[in-house]
């Protein structure tokens, strides 16, 4: 409960740190945009209100003046006022557009912008103070004053301006006096942001990104290492369940067969003494072999010291079968492949013997009664290849990585009734590893077991 709660707690600290960590990086960028977009508006403002800008405008002005005064007149139409406008803003652009870059370039700025000033609407009204619209009102690129054309959802509105002018225009009836209102409108759009901001902003999310990264692999790391505590914790609490088991029925017997020497009506029989001192000598060698096997098998494969010789493992392999067939039940029956490979396998033939008798001894603890063993030469990667087969109880896939583990016994509720301490294939894996081997398991619930031993030729 407690170790979910910390978990638990550590992840949502981790999100919120996320969290935080966005909301800066998003205020960031905010404060960039803002920086860069400030920066550009004073760009444009000093290069707009140049002299020479100055005098471009003044040529489309003039020119509308002279046209307005013409359609006063009659002489042309709105529709022709409103072109020669347009033509006359295409004529000069290539000029202004000239100027306005070689001015961003004094600025040395890294934005590359747009510009464009449009005309939003046009009216004049007469003396009585009648209004008549030449441009209605609009914000799109219909008349482009100065600058190129844009999206307008990318424009950003820079100011709106109108040029006001009483104009005297000399019709027919004599000089008469307009009031021009002619709106227009300036927008830039930065085309860059992506890269700028990206820039700008890199290595602050560089920095985030590994800051954040450490501190997942720091969480897994810790996480990782408690989980382990807690199984090694709960693998030492099963051995020493399962040695005090052990040794309590051979303390148990002794302390029987100590009463019955005591006993004064044993004392004068002879038989009863001497089988009191067997059972007394059995138990002593028992406890004897318990401890012995705690000490030995607890040795990892850098202690183990081999003393290696060159043998047939063949012939080495059908001896130890031959033995051990002496030990065991009749009832269980070993089938042998054991091919003449005529290689020598240069190792200690005393642990070896240990290791593959072990596998044996599980082989029969763990149900088998019908036992395989197999020997060949694997020419493909040059390894001398042992395997150990039964058809008992089987071992389920999920416990495969943890069974070579000091102290590791399969804790499902079957296995419960066979005595151990989870040393004997700990034990095996480190005397195989000891000769630069290795050793596998190939297993399933009730679908018997194998180990496959592999020992390189060359060692
Ligand atoms: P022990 O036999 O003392 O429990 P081992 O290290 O020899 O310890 O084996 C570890 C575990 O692997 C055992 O608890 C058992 O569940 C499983 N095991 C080993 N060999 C076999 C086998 N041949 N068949 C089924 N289970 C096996």
């Amino acid at each position: 409960m407690k170790f979910k709660l910390l978990i638990a707690i550590s992840i949502l600290t981790l999100i919120s740190l996320v969290g935080i960590q966005g909301y800066l990086i998003y205020n960031s960028y905010e404060l960039k945009h803002k920086t860069i977009t400030i920066d550009a508006r004073n760009a444009i403002a000093r290069i707009y209100t140049s002299p020479k800008i100055d005098s471009i405008a003044w040529l489309y002005r003039n020119n509308f003046l002279s046209n307005l005064e013409a359609y006063k007149n009659n002489e042309i139409s709105k529709d022709d006022l409103l072109d020669s406008l347009q033509e006359k803003s295409k004529e000069i652009n290539p000029g202004f557009l000239e100027i306005f870059n070689e001015g961003l370039k004094t600025y040395d700025a890294d934005f590359d912008i747009q510009f464009k000033k449009i005309v939003t609407a046009i009216s004049v009204s007469d003396s009585l103070g009648t209004i008549e619209t030449l441009y209605p009102e609009k914000r799109n690129d219909t008349i482009i004053l100065l600058g190129s054309s844009f999206d307008q959802t990318d424009a950003l509105l820079i100011n709106n301006s109108t040029w006001q002018k009483d104009h005297d225009v000399t019709t027919e009836n004599g000089i008469e006096t307009f009031d021009l209102n002619f709106k227009s409108s300036i927008f830039m759009n930065i085309t860059n942001w992506n890269s700028l901001l990206i820039r700008e902003l890199s290595t602050l999310l560089v920095l985030s990104t590994l800051l954040f990264l450490f501190v997942v692999g720091l969480l897994y790391y810790s996480i990782q290492n408690l989980l382990k505590q807690k199984r090694v914790a709960e693998i030492k609490t099963d051995f020493i369940n399962n040695i005090t088991h052990e040794l309590k029925t051979p303390l148990s017997t002794l302390s029987l067969a100590t009463k019955t020497l005591t006993n004064n009506y044993a004392k004068d029989n002879k038989e009863i003494f001497s089988d009191a001192i067997q059972v007394i000598e059995r138990q002593n060698t028992r406890l004897q072999n318990l401890i012995d096997q705690v000490l030995k098998s607890s040795l990892g494969y850098q202690q183990i010291q081999l003393q290696k010789e060159p043998f047939n493992v063949t012939t080495f392999l059908d001896d130890l079968l031959n033995d051990y067939e002496l030990t065991i039940s009749k009832k269980i029956t070993i089938h042998r492949t054991l091919e003449s490979t005529g290689m020598l396998l240069n190792g200690d033939t005393f642990y070896i013997s240990t290791a593959i008798i072990n596998l044996l001894n599980n082989s029969i603890k763990y149900g088998g009664t019908t036992l395989k063993v197999g020997y060949f030469l694997d020419t493909k990667d040059n390894n001398h290849t042992i395997s150990v087969a039964d058809n008992g109880i089987g071992i389920s896939v999920k416990y495969h990585k943890h069974i070579f583990d000091k102290f590791y016994r399969v804790s499902e509720k079957d296995t419960h009734n066979y005595k151990g301490l989870g040393l004997g294939l700990y034990y095996t894996n480190q005397i195989i590893k000891a000769h630069n081997g290795t050793i596998n398991v190939a297993s399933g619930t009730n679908e018997g077991t194998t180990f496959i031993v592999k020992i390189p030729v060359s060692i």
